[in-house]
């Protein structure tokens, strides 16, 4: 066997038992994660659903509630587990700051929306940079 030949699973085709269970490992990981961050009263729900191929994964909270839905690229069990985390981090730390990015939707003309949000994404990266590698490893 070639020790370099990355050998993992994607979402994409996977038997439905084997795709049930790769999605429980990505809960399981964000639920410790998320408990670490101070979200221990948020539920998540990760979609069986891919997200954009350009990220490695999406979170869309839910206006008014503690509730979130995560999507995860197909191959994100591919991804190094660093990698998982810091993307897992960076999606949650965009539950705490969901309220006011509902408010800037709202008040914000879209030019400022846009530059907002690119600049909302810098801090939330910035902050996952700094906080994930405190964090578990899945
Ligand atoms: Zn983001």
């Amino acid at each position: 066997m070639n020790p370099t030949v990355s050998r993992c699973l994607s979402l994409d085709g996977a038997a439905p038992k084997v795709r049930a269970a790769m999605l429980g490992l990505i809960e399981e990981n964000l639920r410790v994660l998320a408990d670490a961050l101070a979200l221990r009263d948020w539920n998540f729900v990760v979609s069986p659903e891919p997200c954009a191929p350009q990220f490695n994964a999406q979170i869309e909270p839910v206006f008014g509630r503690k509730l979130a839905t995560l999507r995860v690229r197909a191959d994100f069990l591919c991804l190094t587990p660093h990698q998982q985390r810091h993307s897992l981090t960076h999606e949650l730390l965009h539950c705490h700051l969901a309220p006011t990015q509902a408010v800037a939707r709202e008040v914000l003309p879209k030019r400022a929306l846009g530059t907002f949000t690119v600049n909302l994404e810098y801090g939330v990266d910035g902050l996952a940079d700094a906080v994930a590698p405190l964090l578990p490893l899945p």
